[in-house]
């Protein structure tokens, strides 16, 4: 028997890094899956998985979560799970960063979960219960990097507690994550500019990067029947940078 057996999860940034490892994870676990993203190659990959749909979405605009929710409940009957995990990064300074850098990123890393959040959980209230989790950063927790993606993912970390309280009482369940560096196509390009992923592992206590596996199980924990009196919670999954 799987952990989520008979469940429907719709899963953000499904085509890629975290996400797609969420994907195979939720699926073998007896989930039908929905990836949803704006990655037409990886959705494609995906789409070819047993008890996975790929969808295009972009998670910053209103009118794409509507079609969507409503589309997925008309055809599955039920939304049970969703993973708010797509998001983008930027390596510019805050001296670098325009209005437009910063208006993009909260467009797409903050507006996006709080619009799958206000589209989704209707359907979730009307079945008296749903699981939401929101991936956020080790950023939003302490003081490194001020920029953009920090502030965008601190936002993800009120938004995830604020909707905790909200919807409480309706049977939803919502809880965050706070990844550290995963290995993932979002990653690479920092490797790839050398020098800096390698300091991060070397200030790590647990010794290595995460990998997309550490932060799916983890998620997958939420997601489930398993934390059914667990909502508001900050799962920080870092190999302890954070606890320094
Ligand atoms: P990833 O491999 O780049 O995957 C992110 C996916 O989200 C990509 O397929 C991307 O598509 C998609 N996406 C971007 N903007 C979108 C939009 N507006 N609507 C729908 N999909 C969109 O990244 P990842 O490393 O797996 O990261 C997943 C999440 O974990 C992100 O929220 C990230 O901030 C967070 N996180 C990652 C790390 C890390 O070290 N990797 C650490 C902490 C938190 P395109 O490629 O087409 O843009």
């Amino acid at each position: 028997m799987g952990k989520l057996d008979g469940k429907v999860a719709i899963i953000t940034g499904g085509a890629s890094g975290i996400g797609k490892e969420m994907v195979d994870i939720f699926r073998n676990e007896g989930a039908d899956v929905i990836a949803a993203d704006l990655d037409e190659e990886g959705l494609k990959l995906v789409g070819q998985w047993t008890n996975v749909e790929g969808i295009r979405l972009d998670i910053s605009s209103d009118a794409d979560w509507q079609e969507a929710a409503r589309k997925i409940n008309d055809q599955y009957g039920r939304i049970d799970i969703l993973i708010n995990n797509a998001g983008i990064t930027s390596e510019k300074s805050a001296e670098e960063t325009t209005v437009e850098d910063w208006e993009l990123m909260m467009r797409i890393n903050s507006y996006g979960p709080f619009a799958g959040i206000k589209h989704i959980a209707p359907y979730m209230v009307e079945q008296g219960k749903g699981a939401i989790v929101n991936i956020s950063s080790y950023t939003a927790q302490i003081g490194l990097g001020f920029n953009s993606y920090s502030a965008s993912k601190g936002a993800v970390r009120t938004i995830s507690k604020s909707a905790s309280t909200t919807y409480g009482k309706q049977g939803i369940r919502v809880n965050a994550v706070f990844p550290g560096v995963i290995e993932t196509p979002m990653t690479k390009k920092l490797k790839e500019s050398g020098g800096m992923l390698e300091q991060l592992e070397q200030a790590t206590p647990l010794g290595r990067l995460g990998r997309p596996e550490d932060v799916a199980n983890a998620v997958l924990f939420l997601a489930s029947d398993d934390a059914d009196y667990i909502t508001g919670a900050e799962l920080v999954i870092d190999g302890g940078f954070s606890a320094q």
